[in-house]
């Protein structure tokens, strides 16, 4: 979209300055085109990068140059700023190439302002030619729009022509002024009206020519037809005069000079000085006020310059306001893209990371992720402030939103990717500290402390937590927050150890288990044992009341109710160690008695084996055959009652049969009170508690097995085998002592 680069104007500069590189820009920019074409604004931008206007902020100054084709604007703005504007040849008199140019103050002398942009307007002169009052128009209403001082040129001969083509651009410019802020009238901003009257002879005294010009002003504001409701506006409403008058260039140019020189001084901030008007453009401030300033940050410039352009170019009415909010969006979304890159490149590579940890589903706690976040935050928001701060306020506060927005919803990510690493690591490193506690504690044999263990472990998991989570946290920031993960992960701590005090009563349960066996084991054979004893009826040697056969199970159950009262206690002193709750030590118990009585049923089916069985019979029978109530021997004689003592031996020995074919007190006959001992199941037992017990007859009724079932030691069809065998066993003991009594005989 760029002029050709062979498209040369009048003097030699490049119509598109800056399209073949930086070195064009030595004679300025280019804005607008002789064919209205604001094609230029990456030239303009680039051409304010170039001349480090970008970055000034408000710090910048814009002038305009107004008057009659070649009453020497161009030639003094080149000697005012030095700058590079094109003249036209004294030889030629042939006009320049319309357009408006822009080009920064190349000035040396001192007592200047920053940054003064100069726009040189060049155009034919529409009122002398009969052509082309549209391109004035525009040109003018664009320098109003953009300009803080308007200078304009006039002939000291031509002040007081009031018909003079400077008035009828005066005019124009009035009135396009008025259109302005017919959209604009909340807006404060005002514009320096700097007549500099040239070819000044010094006959007539400047005050005099600048009463001539005031009161010329006065008249056109008054022919003006003005937009309802600024009928009763006045020319200082929107502007400031001021007025300098040069002797002529060619005939005094010594003169012209220094007073060009001192002019020059002018371009400096000022500020309003009541005596100002009595000082008659000798003011002493400089001319650019504040209030002069169209309030466009030099970086959007460029733009709202193009803006305004497309705005006059289409005959649309200019809305400054409009204009200014607009511009405020394109640059705010362009600072803002500008932060967000810089953000990125802090917060991707840790976006990248947690993703990566996510998709191997390892966890992973970012170190300084939280200085890091904080950090390119604060940074984004930061230099979102300098830059678009100087926009719009309205669309700036609403834009830093919109980027808090932005960089909050990525950092939130990250946090909570974070936080739930720190959740994941923490009860994984909680649960192998404490398994590993109680494995050391196990292989030093000691009885270490399960609920120190958890306190110790939960505050390390906890203080870890705490300080990942609050390096993380961004302060100040209300979705910035892990209180409430916090809880959840002291919850799941909660859980982990209380998993694990279950593991650990179930080792406990098992040990006592154990112990209950082997005791069982012990004292249950020992019971069954002195069955072989046919004499003493019990093996255990006891004060008072001898053992009966008759009494075996009250003294199993007596035995084994004594044993597992004793595990127990063991258990719920030991449980209560673990800090475990009185429905746990209640459910371990009921399970205790449970498997203790599956211990003391299989140890009993042990015993009564049908092979052992009939070993204690056999001995039983035996021992109260073989010896006297003395306890003696017996030699068997021939005339002894050999057949008498066996009968009344073997009979004894068989009432052991039904004797131990049924779990029974020995008085009244009814079998344990298994039921009431085990209890019901405890409210707090789960189906994992119950999955591994064997049911008890008579206590788990679903069974349809009675207490009476359960306590079956042997059924009738054993006890009539076991009946038969005995006594074929017994009948060969009698036969070997028929015998040996009548071998004794024959010895
Ligand atoms: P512009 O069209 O207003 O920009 O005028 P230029 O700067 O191109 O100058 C037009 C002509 O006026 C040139 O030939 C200049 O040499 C001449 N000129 C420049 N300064 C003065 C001056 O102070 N007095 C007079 N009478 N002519 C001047
Ligand atoms: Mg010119």
């Amino acid at each position: 979209a760029y002029t050709a680069p062979d498209k040369m104007t009048a003097n030699g500069h490049f119509a598109s300055a800056g399209q073949n590189g930086e070195a064009n820009f030595e004679n300025g920019v280019q804005v607008i085109d002789e064919d209205k074409d604001f094609k230029q604004v990456p030239d303009l931008s680039k051409y304010l990068n170039y001349t480090n206007v970008s970055h000034s902020g408000f710090n910048y100054h814009l002038i305009s140059v107004f008057g009659s084709q070649s009453t020497g604007k161009s030639t003094l703005l080149n000697a005012l700023f030095g700058t590079d504007f094109s003249v036209m040849s004294e030889a030629e008199r042939r006009q320049t190439t319309k357009g408006i140019w822009l080009s920064k103050n190349k000035s040396t002398q001192a007592n200047m302002a920053e940054n003064i942009l100069v726009m040189d307007v060049e155009g034919t002169d529409g009122r002398e030619r009969g052509e082309d009052q549209d391109f004035e128009r525009k040109s003018s209403l664009f320098a109003l729009a953009t300009s803080e001082v308007l200078m304009v040129n006039v002939w000291e001969h031509q002040v007081g022509l009031y018909q003079g083509a400077n008035m009828g651009l005066l005019k124009t410019v009035f009135e396009v002024n008025l259109q302005l802020f017919l959209k604009d009238r909340k807006s404060t901003s005002r514009s320096l009206l700097y007549f500099v009257i040239r070819d000044f002879l010094g006959t007539t005294p400047l005050q005099n020519l600048r009463n001539t010009l005031m009161q010329d002003m006065g008249r056109i504001w008054q022919s003006l037809s003005k937009p309802p409701g600024l009928e009763k506006s006045s020319i200082d409403d929107y502007f400031d005069f001021a007025f300098t008058a040069l002797p002529h260039k060619l005939y005094q140019p010594e003169q012209f000079k220094s007073e060009v020189a001192k002019m020059a001084t002018r371009f400096r901030d000022g500020h309003r000085d009541p005596r100002r008007d009595a000082l008659l453009g000798e003011f002493e401030g400089g001319v650019f006020l504040p209030e002069y300033h169209r309030r466009i940050p030099a970086d959007g410039f460029a733009h709202y310059a193009e803006g305004i352009w497309d705005q006059i170019v289409h005959n649309k009415d200019l809305d400054l306001p409009t204009q200014q909010e607009l511009l405020a969006q394109f640059r705010c979304d362009e600072i803002m893209r500008e932060v967000m890159l810089l953000f990125d490149e802090t917060i991707t590579p840790f976006e990248t990371q947690q993703a990566d940890s996510a998709r191997t589903g390892a966890a992973e706690v970012i170190p300084s992720l939280g200085a890091a976040m904080r950090q390119a935050r604060a940074e984004a928001i930061k230099n979102f402030e300098t830059e678009a701060s100087r926009y719009h306020k309205g669309v700036y506060q609403r834009k830093r939103t919109e980027l808090e927005g932005k960089t909050d919803a990525r950092l939130k990510v990250l946090l909570s990717g974070q936080l739930s690493a720190a959740h994941k690591l923490g009860v994984q490193e909680f649960s192998d500290a404490v398994s590993g506690a109680v494995k050391a504690g196990q292989k030093k044999g000691a009885s270490y402390d399960f609920a120190e263990i958890v306190r110790e472990q939960t505050q390390v998991a906890l203080k870890r937590f705490e300080s990942i989570a609050k390096e993380a946290v961004i302060e100040g920031v209300s979705w910035s927050d892990y209180k409430q993960v916090m809880v959840l992960y002291q919850k799941d701590l909660d859980k982990v150890s209380g998993q694990l005090r279950r593991d650990e009563m179930r080792r406990l349960a098992t040990r006592v288990e154990r112990w209950v066996r082997s005791r069982l084991n012990d004292s249950i054979g020992l019971e069954f044992n002195s069955l072989g004893s046919g004499r003493s009826g019990s093996g255990a040697p006891e004060h008072g009341e001898k053992p009966t056969e008759k009494g075996i199970w009250d003294r199993i159950w007596n035995l084994f109710t004594a044993t597992v009262q004793d595990a127990e206690k063991r258990f719920a002193d030991r449980a209560a160690s673990f800090d475990a709750s009185a429905e746990e030590v209640e459910v371990g118990r009921w399970r205790l008695r449970r498997k203790s009585w599956a211990v003391l049923r299989s140890k009993i089916d042990e015993e009564m084996m049908e092979g052992n069985l009939l070993l204690k019979l056999r001995e039983n029978f035996e021992d109260k055959f073989r010896y006297d109530e003395a306890g003696v021997p017996r030699i068997w004689r021939p005339t002894d009652d050999i057949e008498g003592v066996y009968t009344r031996a073997r009979e004894s020995t068989l009432t052991l049969i039904p004797l131990l074919s049924r779990f029974r007190h020995s008085e009244s006959g009814v079998p344990p009170p298994l039921d009431r001992w085990v209890g019901p199941t405890p409210a707090a037992a789960t189906a994992a508690d119950e999955e591994d017990l064997t049911p008890i007859g008579g206590v788990d009724e679903e069974e349809g097995k009675s207490l009476e079932e359960e306590t079956t030691i042997l059924n009738e069809a054993k006890r009539q085998d076991l009946t038969v065998r005995f006594k074929k066993a017994a009948d060969g003991v009698y036969v070997e002592a028929k015998r040996s009594a009548i071998g004794g005989m024959t010895q």
